[in-house]
């Protein structure tokens, strides 16, 4: 039997908006494909994990009180989270995750939390608490081969900027920052998204994408997944569809 591994960071720390989710969504895709999901779990105090034994690494979104509190802990993990990226492990990264694998992340007081620096890009949290990017969101991505639109709900306070290469274009909603173009953060290996929703269950061409990434890099083969029935996920995607573009008007 197939299997990918997948290593979940801080669980007790980044979990807003049902980000475990996500997780769920992908054991439920690998299994219906008879693909099993290994998974572990990592946090504060937990013995260090070998981040390039893994086939995914996935982190949620937290307040800023959490990821202050777990940046010095990640931090000590830099090199090998790097290494574990240049080798083409799978990263999803959500919101508070996103922010620190950039440079840093300057909360509303001022104050710097620093990053993984492992990608170039820096957040800055806008210095009026009450302004935050917060609704649905719908955005244009292609990975992989798919053209597809992604939905999902966004709650930052932090606005991301220098990114090169973004996740999609905003059709509805903020993105990196107030009424932006872009959205989220993307390479062959990294999605990094501010969104929440979670974003898998409304997303499945995502997920599959991420499964055929994993497989294809393990397994040395071409993934050919077979395809799911998903008649209640697409009706599902084409009400919020419509919803929000009434919205928009
Ligand atoms: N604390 C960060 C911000 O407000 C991240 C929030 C989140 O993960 N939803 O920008």
């Amino acid at each position: 039997m197939k299997e990918l591994k997948l290593l979940y960071l801080y669980p007790d720390m980044l979990e807003l908006y049902g980000d475990y989710g996500n997780i769920q969504i992908l054991k439920y895709r690998m299994e219906k494909r008879g693909i099993n999901l290994k998974l572990d779990k990592y946090s504060i105090g937990d013995p260090k994990p070998d981040f390039s034994s893994y086939d995914i690494v996935f982190a949620g979104g937290g307040a800023d009180n959490e990821q202050s509190i777990l940046s010095e802990d990640l931090i000590k993990y830099k090199e090998n989270i790097k290494k574990a990226v240049d080798e083409g492990v799978f990263f999803l990264l959500i919101c508070g995750a996103y922010q620190l694998f950039g440079k840093y992340y300057k909360g509303v007081e001022g104050n710097i939390i620093p990053g993984l620096e492992i990608f170039d890009y820096y957040t800055e949290a806008i210095e009026d608490r009450k302004k935050r990017c917060i609704g649905n969101i719908v955005i244009e991505a292609k990975v992989g081969e798919k053209e597809t639109k992604v939905i999902g709900f966004e709650n930052h306070g932090g606005q991301t900027f220098d990114i090169k290469t973004p996740l999609g274009k905003v059709l509805y909603g903020n993105g990196n920052k107030f009424e932006d173009k872009e959205e989220g953060f993307f390479i062959n290996n990294v999605i990094a998204t501010y969104l929440h929703g979670p974003l898998l269950s409304k997303n499945p061409d995502i997920t599959d994408y991420i499964i055929s990434y994993c497989l294809e890099r393990k397994y040395n083969e071409k993934a050919i997944l077979e395809k799911l029935d998903d008649t209640l996920e697409e009706k599902c995607r084409e009400q919020l569809l419509n919803e929000f573009k009434k919205e928009n008007k």
